[in-house]
């Protein structure tokens, strides 16, 4: 295998292969800009390297003939003692693991060839004893495994209040005594003086760093594969820290949290690397750039140009001056928020860089669910203490805490947490995930905190400067003296970067307020990048313009699961095209459970029917609401689900009264009793799996034809309603013929239409599909019940009980009652929809459990070829996108 491409030989398709990093390195340098050349060990080598313990056979030698070119290229070779060539050695895995894993700068330099860099830079011994420092320093920490502290203390040691660019030539060289002592100490070992040796075990530690448990638990959350491995870059050096004609920065080509066209990015003068994100010193806005270094500047404005057309997306990049000479490190289709991503996607096809079909696959379902969460009410009173920058948007409320350790343990008590910090760092990871959201004094847009919160989709707010945050007295001061202590409740807007005291009540978003004014209302005329049109205005033209056309290209229908006229007719507005699901038990509840009770009650025929005829009229009245809310689109009503005695009261409950009446310290009366004695009569073990559904139906004479006639008289008083009759829990197709030849009976009594179909949500169902189609004009999976009992487990007790245990081991990614398990459940729906369709070709199938809503589940549904999907009214917009994006 090969397993070295030399930057030449790569392109942005190979990212598998070559990483993200290496493979746009690659196309950066074909496309003739100026990138440093290096080569590019791939992620093969590393999953054999992980896998076996040892670098591949012949890795070796194709290294070592990459580097020879790279030498003669650079007319240099590495470490050369009087002039020396310096790489870096940098991770890059397929997707981007933002600070997640190593890069060593500097590789290459000893004792000898640190008076060679230092004669090569014409003599600029400061910059060629800074260069060796930070080599140890990161060579000590992420190659020889010691604790970065020891190198941060002698750092600060020496530095006391001055700047690290304060320290001289004299000094740095010390410093560069104190850290090989430093490693000497932790290691037992001299620092490795052979360069070859210095790259040989960067490149088996980046190969490592995969694997390191901040890694382990990022991939986790994005839900990134475990097995992929990461490539290895080395790169020619170039160097930001030669002096003031050099620095480095990083640079969107639009802004990532509001997709605003424009110049963003953070510049730092005389820096290296990882100094501009680390908060080491301030940086200045890029614009400054054009101030300090117009050539620069300009090369810079018309590379992002280049590359944006190129992508024809948002990029991020990192770059390099090394005395007035541009270098690009980095680029990549750049992470954005949620707005952005709908705005940047209707500014491209505007520009005529991508087509609408385009724009919707550049848009996912769950960046629209995050536009529809709640903001802080506008006209709320808050308590406004400081701003700064709106990092990533979202309204959070929570304690502050100023520990990762703190904020997972009192999330783990469900509570509500902002963690506070000065500035983040990968080990941060754990605390930012449990937190509602993220504040930090230091560092922009571009810093640790605001790249990985935009990436989980969390609200954060950095580089909020006016507060003093003391992480080791657990506090921040803010302005005239506030002082807030951990525990004290802050409230934080990613939107626009505001710190408040207290809890800040929340309001609606305006894409909820969008979809509310129903969908056909549209969004009113494009107006384009209009200066005075407010981000919110811009922002919902951008969801309507790609929701329109996400309408128009699916395939899959979307229905809403909705009990109330309510529900129904806000998921009408939300775009919903029918109800999927309309349950009945609510329809039993509240001041109905005496007329439960009397049925259950009920001692003969007379009395059973009594009560029957006293709940008909009341949910034929639910049923007008619902059926005029829906306005002649297909409603399916499923009959009566769960087991009666949960309408009954609590067996504890009632026991202890009737005991104490007995004892005679209280009152009970003749029905108590009598109800204790029926409730203990309904009691099952496993309700789950009891007597429920249409087993309900077929043991209690005249409940499922009391729904029937209810919904078929409701059908009649509404023009051009379409109920669907559903019945659930079917194991057998007798059990449905049963019952279906009642409900037609009754249907042709009353003169109605309706459809009589089935829920799919037993195994048996599913596999006997091709009987049961005999007698269903319609099948819906219900994957909630599907899922538990072809799992063998119960929604309700184990994702607490075990859940996360089966997560960390990986025997699924995710819930399965969260997305559909496509090698089991998903399995049996696919079977049971080829084979009832091959009893009755024009047989309807939908799906109306949690997972109708939920991306992957709803790709799924398209693939399976099923004709709808159903949810809850809030996810009816994602639902309608997501379909768009199976079907593109
Ligand atoms: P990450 O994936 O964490 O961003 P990188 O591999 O990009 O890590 O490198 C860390 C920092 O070092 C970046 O700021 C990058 O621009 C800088 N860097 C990497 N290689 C070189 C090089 N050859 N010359 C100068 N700076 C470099
Ligand atoms: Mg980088
Ligand atoms: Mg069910």
């Amino acid at each position: 295998a090969k397993y070295v491409y030399d930057f030449t030989e790569g392109n942005r398709n190979l990212k598998d292969l070559l990483g993200g990093k290496g493979a746009n390195l690659a196309e950066m340098t074909n496309l003739g800009l100026p990138v440093p050349p290096g080569f590019t060990i791939t992620t093969e080598a590393c999953r054999h390297y992980l896998a076996e313990g040892t670098l591949p056979a012949g890795l070796d030698e194709e290294i070592a003939r990459h580097l020879s070119a790279l030498e003669a290229t650079m007319g240099r070779t590495l470490g050369q003692t009087d002039d020396p060539l310096l790489v870096s050695v940098r991770s890059g895995a397929k997707f981007s693991m933002p600070g997640m894993m190593e890069t060593v700068l500097n590789i290459g330099l000893n004792d000898e060839s640190v008076h060679g860099l230092a004669k090569q830079s014409g003599g600029n011994e400061r910059f060629a004893w800074d260069s060796y420092r930070r080599l140890i320093q990161m060579f000590g920490k992420t190659v020889l495994g010691i604790d970065g502290d020891h190198f941060e203390h002698a750092l600060d040691e020496l530095k006391g209040d001055r700047q690290d660019t304060d320290l001289d030539a004299g000094e740095l060289q010390s410093l560069v005594e104190t850290y090989k002592g430093i490693v000497r100490e932790q290691t037992g070992k001299e620092f490795p003086a052979d360069p070859r040796e210095q790259m040989r075990l960067a490149v088996m530690a980046v190969f490592d760093s995969w694997n390191a448990p901040r890694a382990i638990l990022y991939r986790r959350q994005e839900r990134i594969p475990a097995d992929l491995g990461t490539a290895v870059n080395i790169v020619a050096m170039v160097f930001g820290n030669c002096g003031n004609d050099s620095g480095t920065g990083v640079a969107f080509t639009r802004d990532p949290g509001s997709g605003q066209q424009g110049v963003y990015g953070d510049y730092l003068q005389n820096a290296q690397g990882e100094d501009v994100v680390a908060g080491i010193r301030n940086t200045v806005p890029l614009q400054d750039l054009e101030r300090l270094d117009k050539h620069c500047y300009d090369e810079l404005l018309q590379i992002m140009e280049t590359l944006e057309n190129h992508y024809r997306d948002l990029c991020d990049i990192e770059f390099t001056i090394e005395r007035g000479k541009l270098w690009m490190l980095q680029t990549r289709v750049g992470k954005r928020t949620a707005a952005a991503a709908f705005r940047i996607a209707t500014q491209l096809v505007d520009q005529g860089l991508i087509t609408l079909d385009e724009a919707v696959t550049r848009v996912t379902g769950d960046q629209l669910a995050q536009l529809m969460f709640p903001r802080f009410d506008g006209g709320a009173v808050k308590n406004r203490i400081a701003k700064g920058m709106n990092a990533s948007p979202g309204a959070a409320v929570g304690k502050a805490v100023f520990s990762s350790e703190r904020a997972v343990e009192l999330a783990a008590r469900g509570e509500d947490v902002i963690l506070v910090r000065r500035e983040t760092n990968p080990d941060d990871l754990a605390g930012m995930i449990a937190a509602r959201g993220i504040l930090t004094s230091r560092g922009g847009k571009t810093s640790h905190a605001a790249v990985v919160a935009r990436g989980m989709g969390k609200t954060c707010v950095c580089g909020a400067e006016e507060l003093e945050v003391s992480v080791g007295e657990r506090r921040f001061t803010a302005p005239g003296g506030v002082v807030v202590s951990e525990g004290e409740v802050i409230s934080i807007d990613g939107t626009t970067g505001e710190v408040f005291l207290g809890e800040v009540p929340v309001a609606d978003s305006p894409v909820v307020e969008y979809f509310e004014r129903g969908t056909s209302a549209g969004a009113g005329e494009e107006t384009g990048e209009q200066q005075e049109a407010s981000h919110d205005d811009n922002l919902v033209k951008a969801v309507d313009r790609i929701m329109r056309h996400a309408d128009g290209v699916r395939r899959l229908r979307v229905r809403a699961n909705a009990d109330t006229p309510e529900d129904a007719a806000r998921a009408r507005r939300f775009g919903a095209e029918g109800i999927g699901l309309c349950r009945t038990e609510h329809m039993f509840l509240g001041e109905r459970r005496q007329l439960v009770e009397d049925l259950v009650l009920a001692s003969g025929d007379t009395e059973r029917q009594a009560a029957l005829d006293a709940l008909e009229p009341l949910q034929k009245a639910d049923f007008v609401g619902i059926f005029r809310a829906m306005e002649g689109r297909p409603v399916t009503v499923r009959l009566i689900d769960p087991p009666l005695h949960e309408f009954l009261p609590d067996l504890t409950d009632l026991s202890v009264k009737v005991a104490l009446a007995e004892a005679g310290s209280g009152e009970a009366s003749d029905k108590d009793r009598r109800l204790l004695a029926a409730v203990k009569r309904l009691h099952e073990q496993n309700p789950m799996l009891g007597l429920r559904g249409v087993r309900l139906g077929l043991v209690i004479p005249g409940l499922f034809a009391m729904q029937v006639r209810a919904i078929a008289q409701a059908a009649k008083e509404v023009p051009g309603a379409r109920p669907e009759i559903m019945i659930p829990l079917v194991a057998a197709v007798q059990e449905l013929e049963a019952v279906r030849e009642e409900a037609t009976a009754i249907l042709a009594e009353v003169g109605v239409d309706a459809l009589v179909g089935t829920m799919i949500e037993t195994p048996r169902a599913a596999v006997t599909a091709g009987q049961v189609a005999e007698a269903a004009q319609f099948f819906s999976f219900g994957t909630n019940d599907l899922t538990q009992m072809m799992w063998g487990f119960s929604r309700d007790d184990v994702e607490a009980a075990f859940f996360s245990r089966y997560l960390e081991l990986g025997i699924f990614g995710v819930s399965p009652f969260e997305t559909l398990d496509r090698d089991g459940v998903g399995r049996l729906v696919r079977l049971a929809t080829d084979e009832g369709r091959a009893v009755r070709s024009d047989l309807k199938v939908g799906i109306c459990g949690e997972h109708g809503g939920d991306p992957d589940s709803v790709h799924f549904c398209h693939d399976a070829g099923l004709d709808y999907v159903s949810c809850s009214p809030f996810r009816i917009p994602v639902a309608r996108l997501e379909a768009a994006r199976a079907a593109l």
